[in-house]
């Protein structure tokens, strides 16, 4: 018998030339398939890599061609339409297949050691669901119907904007398109995306509720490897047909995926910001293009990204413009002008609206887009501020644990009695987080039940469900937050929502932070007023004649994503431009820039057409943990130039004579961020 040879995708680190793919020989009675895990050798190590081919010959000379040494086939192999997602991720995104691939196994199924293994497979397949309440399903409202049956107007593959208020409905319009596809067919999957869903449990006990036949699981990060293993192997076998989950469930492996759904698809958590830099709503848009399936992308402020396709008559347009139950109304926006006040405190006509709704028995909640007592703290005589000894940015002052800790790299100091520049005893606390203003919320409403919901306070999942339990309970007045707070929570009780210290993302020179203001404000907002209560939203500004403001009070995403396509038309800005970054980082700003340079040259050398390469420079935080760390930016007008542009480059990058050493670098793909 002739000899067979397998490709074997493996996660070596870095973008190996080659993208991580080896051949290894095949013992002859190896039942391994293509798509099958199996462990070979690797050095003195045993790795478990995964079957992409087999194939009669191989170019490596026979003496050096090592064997495969066991196959999982306990576990079917991955799908051909898995190994191909796998590989499309890896190109667009210029990494090795090989990374890409093992990185969107769970960790348990790219361990080698087998032992361990056989043991639990038979737990691993066992699912304990917790008993829920079961959710009947109300009937659909017209436009709600109008929009299911646009999701499913067209066999095959199709892109939906299901746009809406927090309220309007969408969830439930989720609901039913899953209903109909598990409906259809015995093995149809349905993959729903959400941002953080730690943050949602409401969310989960509504999909189990509805689906109470059903194998509902999840995937996040605060699953145990167990857990996650678990998830998975019950997707890629078929027995789970509904799974929620984060940005990496995009990467699951469906027995028969028939429907995408991706909630909140603006929310800037969908992009990764290490490793394969991908974004979930993007990779979602192509697998439910290869499955041929419908692919709804939800939210009330959409991305432009989205927003422009739908202007392009891409992507269908299904609006739900009225808020589902009758008696809800849309939250009232005010502005309160704090120019000419200190921004540490509340303005005295929030203090009486405040006062208004606890009296009235109503909640409060104030939102702050900022953890920890104070963003820095400085010295009034000489102008110290406290800074990291890592990184480039300010340390925030953290009055609960008295530390100064840096929400960058997590470094924690110790509060200085004096000024460590010139001695001085007299440090302030510039600027305000949620602990200051917890402090001043007991200082005014010393009778008011208080609960601080950020990341320094409420770490798990467990202890988020407690969190909003106890908010839901009515056992809290007042819910002092960041973020945290602003998504999908529905708060039956809130009758007023208070946002400080929105203007500071105002005056950022991110291009798409205007865009995130308004997205967080209106989830933020949709928090008011869920109920039968009026909910009232006053926002605490210092321009209060910008015109973000004019577009939220008129309630008029619409209007506001097209004054910003606009100005990213005229600039020539995403999504009109299809970008890329180069990033370095090395011990020495001066290397790093130098790697930069000579990636320029060779980027220029390249000769590419309509692509646009610009100049070095540090990066916006430059110092993170001691890394001093640059980018080059480089622009095209096509998407597919910028493709073959950047496979080229990679590969010169990847092979340039006398490489900088020390340098560490990455290509990121339409980076969210410059
Ligand atoms: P969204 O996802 O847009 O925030 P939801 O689907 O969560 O909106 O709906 C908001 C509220 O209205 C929920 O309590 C939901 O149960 C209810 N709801 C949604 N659709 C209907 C309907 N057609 N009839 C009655 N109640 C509905
Ligand atoms: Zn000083
Ligand atoms: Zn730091």
């Amino acid at each position: 018998m002739s000899e067979r040879y397998a490709q074997i995708l493996l996660d070596l680190p870095g973008m190996v030339a080659g993208g991580g793919v080896f051949d290894y020989r095949l013992p002859e009675d190896c039942v391994a398939q293509v798509g099958h895990r199996v462990v070979v050798p690797l050095g003195p190590r045993k790795v478990v890599g995964i079957v992409a081919g087999i194939s009669d010959t191989t170019e490596v000379p026979a003496n050096k061609v090592r064997g495969v040494q066991h196959v999982f086939d306990d576990v079917r192999p991955l799908s051909l339409e898995w190994l191909r997602f796998i590989g499309f991720a890896a190109d667009y995104y210029v990494r090795g297949v090989g990374e890409t691939a093992l990185g969107a196994l769970p960790q348990f199924f790219r361990t080698p050691a087998r032992a361990r293994y056989d043991a639990s497979m038979r737990s691993l397949r066992t699912i304990k669901s917790r008993a829920v309440r079961a959710v009947p399903a109300p009937e659909l409202n017209q436009e709600q119907k109008a929009a299911l049956e646009r999701i499913f107007e067209h066999p095959g593959f199709s892109v939906s904007m299901l746009f809406g208020v927090t309220g309007s409905g969408k969830t439930e319009v989720y609901l039913h398109a899953i209903e109909r596809v598990l409906a259809k067919d015995p093995a149809n999957q349905v993959l729903m995306l959400v941002p953080e869903i730690n943050l949602t449990p409401q969310l989960e006990a509504r999909v189990r509720g509805r689906f109470q036949d059903e194998t509902v699981v999840t995937m996040h990060s605060d699953l145990t490897p167990v857990q996650r293993a678990r998830s998975w192997l019950a997707v890629h076998e078929g027995r789970a047909r509904i799974l929620v989950g984060t940005r990496l469930s995009v990467f699951a492996s469906f027995h028969k995926l028939a429907l995408v759904l991706v909630d909140e698809e603006h929310d800037p958590s969908y992009k990764a910001g290490e490793g394969l830099r991908f974004s979930a709503r993007d990779l979602a848009v192509k697998r439910s293009q290869d499955n041929s399936v419908p692919c709804v992308l939800g939210s009330a402020t959409p991305s432009l990204e989205t927003w422009a396709q739908v202007k392009r008559g891409a992507y269908a347009l299904l609006a739900l413009r009225h808020r589902a139950v009758q008696s809800a109304r849309l939250p009232r926006l005010e502005l309160v002008d704090v120019s000419r006040a200190r921004p540490s405190v509340f303005a005295p006509q929030v203090k009486q609206a405040v006062d208004e709704a606890l009296s009235r028995g109503e909640q409060v909640l104030v939102f702050i887009n900022r953890r920890g007592y104070a963003p820095v703290i400085s010295c009034t005589a000489c102008g110290w501020v406290s800074r990291c000894l890592h990184c480039s940015g300010f340390t925030v002052f953290h009055k609960t644990s008295a530390s100064l800790v840096c929400h960058h790299c997590g470094s924690t100091y110790r509060v200085p009695e004096h000024c460590p520049s010139c001695g001085n005893a007299e440090l302030v606390a510039v600027g305000v987080g949620t602990q200051r203003i917890e402090e001043a919320i007991a200082h005014y409403w010393p009778e008011a039940r208080v609960l601080r919901i950020d990341r320094d306070n409420v770490r798990t999942k467990n202890a988020a469900e407690a969190a909003f339990e106890s908010v839901h309970a009515g056992e809290v007045d007042i819910v002092v937050g960041t973020q945290m707070i602003a998504k999908g929570h529905d708060f039956k009780r809130v009758g007023l929502v208070v946002v400080l210290n929105a203007d500071a993302q105002l005056v950022s020179h991110d291009v798409r932070a205007e865009e995130r203001l308004f997205a967080t404000l209106m989830q933020v907002a949709g928090r008011a007023g869920r109920d039968k209560l009026e909910g009232r939203v006053m926002v605490q500004t210092r321009f209060p004649g910008h015109p973000i403001y004019e577009d939220m009070k008129a309630n008029d995403y619409e209007r506001f994503a097209e004054r910003l396509l606009q100005g990213r038309r005229e600039a020539m800005a995403p999504p009109f431009t299809h970008q890329a970054l180069l990033l370095a980082q090395s011990s020495s700003l001066e290397r790093t820039l130098g790697f930069l340079k000579r990636a320029q040259a060779i980027a220029m050398a390249l000769d590419a057409p309509d692509v646009f390469v610009y100049d070095p420079v540090p990066m916006q935080l430059m110092r993170l943990k001691d890394a001093e760390r640059g980018q080059l930016l480089i622009e095209s007008s096509s998407r597919a130039r910028r493709h073959a542009f950047l496979k080229a480059w990679n590969e010169a990058l990847l092979t340039m004579p006398d490489p900088v050493s020390g340098v560490a670098w990455t290509i990121e793909v339409d980076p969210a961020q410059l």
